[in-house]
């Protein structure tokens, strides 16, 4: 490697290692950025100068003054309408498409619920688009350059870049009917760069860089609903594998037998922990609702609430099978917080948080249980497709790039001004 190719990533790295201390952390002072990045000043200096030459930082006027009268400090920020990024979701039951400022602030959000089980990749795309046209269409003339889409999906993603540089996305979501299936199109068919992930690991990705475990070097999120997965933050870095299927928590096996899992095997967790399986319990025992998943989970605890055997009986075989599950990771990856995401992982947190926590403790090492805590997500469903939109940042951030001139699908918008918009 040239010495000018050396100076050029390092000049590269620390660009992107305070670009991301900013998004992440918010407004700072300059010599606080040094601090915590361990840069120093002058790199600070010429770096956040370059950001700001390229519209990308703002300073934000006279900050905190110091105490025994020193001089104010001037505080730099993300310049929030920079760029804007799109982060989608393809749920259980719906796609959501939501659109983010650089700040990963919601400008604007899409929900197209899908009746059936199975959705097909090409619905899929069509209902992105049809999210980005329509979040898009409220900011006809000015509006900053868009770096991209990501996406969240509920299944395998490997990724692999082609001689020239292009990246090809290839999904595997056995779960719903999905083998091998690009998207491709997606990226011409958006006008923009598209990038995909698993829902599991999008979530953890949100929770890491905002919510509840943020800044921690070894936590996991696990996402419930009808299915399970996870997203298992080790030693600072999300856990991907040899092919990126790490995290599929929802499929390793609790038992010997039990009910056959959507993944075809027997004994997933998913076969007991999930919110389709808890129903199924219930109403083995003779639960007559009808409702679909959200409100029938609601029935259920509230049944629970008033000591009806078979509902305690659902809720508490629920707990035990989560404790164990949970135990599993605890054992192996030794974490410090656990977060219960997903809708149904958010009813369980709501109701039965201390006994799930309880549960764990009671099947896990003690080296390991004493380390751990277990809460909730502070983020909620929109954590999916807010993850999402980091991949497309933490692409632009990693890059080095400046921020791309103006540009949009050309369906949507024609007339670009130079300037950024104030408002939205
Ligand atoms: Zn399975």
């Amino acid at each position: 490697m040239s010495e000018s190719t050396t100076v050029k990533d390092m000049r590269r790295a620390n660009r992107a290692q305070l670009l991301r201390h900013l998004v992440r952390g918010g407004e700072s002072s300059r010599s606080a950025l040094g601090e915590v990045t361990g840069l120093s000043p002058a790199t600070v200096t010429n770096v956040i100068s370059d950001l700001i030459a390229d519209g990308i930082v703002i300073e934000q006027g006279q900050g905190i003054t110091k105490p025994a009268g020193g001089r104010p400090r001037v505080l730099v920020d993300v310049k929030r309408d920079a760029a804007w990024m799109f982060g989608a979701d393809v749920g259980e039951n719906a796609v959501t498409v939501g659109l983010f400022d650089l700040t990963m602030n919601r400008i604007g959000e899409r929900t197209y619920p899908f009746p059936s089980r199975r959705i097909t990749p090409d619905e899929v795309m069509g209902l992105i688009e049809q999210g980005t046209i329509e979040l898009l269409a409220g900011h006809r003339g000015t509006r900053p350059p868009v770096l991209g889409l990501g996406l969240g999906v509920p299944g395998i993603v490997q990724t692999s870049i082609d001689e020239d540089g292009h990246r090809h996305d290839v999904v595997h979501a056995q779960v719903i009917g999905w083998e091998s299936e690009s998207f491709d199109e997606l990226s011409q068919r958006l006008g923009m760069r598209v990038f995909i992930d698993n829902g599991a690991k999008t979530t953890t990705e949100a929770e890491s860089w905002f919510g509840s475990i943020r800044g921690e070097a070894d936590g996991i999120v696990v996402l419930i609903g009808t299915g399970a997965g996870a997203g298992i933050v080790s030693n600072g870095a999300l856990v991907r594998g040899s092919s990126s299927s790490a995290g599929e928590w929802g499929h390793t096996k609790i038992s010997t037998d039990g009910v056959r899992c959507r993944c075809g095997a027997r004994g997933c967790v998913e076969t007991f922990v999930g919110a389709a399986a808890v129903l199924d319990a219930w109403r083995e025992r003779g639960a007559g609702t009808e409702n679909a998943e959200p409100h029938a989970v609601g029935e259920l605890f509230a049944e629970a609430e008033t000591g009806s055997p078979r509902a305690v009986h659902a809720v508490e075989d629920l707990v035990d099978h989560l404790g164990i599950a949970l135990s599993n990771l605890v054992n192996l990856y030794n974490p410090r917080h656990i977060v219960l995401a997903g809708w149904f992982g958010d009813v369980i947190a709501t109701h039965r948080l201390d006994a799930v926590t309880a549960a764990v403790k009671q099947n896990s090492l003690s080296v390991a249980a004493a380390d751990v805590t277990i809460g909730r997500s502070s983020l909620g469903a929109t954590a999916v497709a807010l993850g999402a939109a980091i991949l497309a940042l933490d692409e632009f951030i990693s890059s080095g790039e400046s921020l791309p001139g103006p540009s949009s699908p050309p369906e949507v918008s024609r007339t670009i001004s130079p300037q950024h918009p104030k408002g939205q």
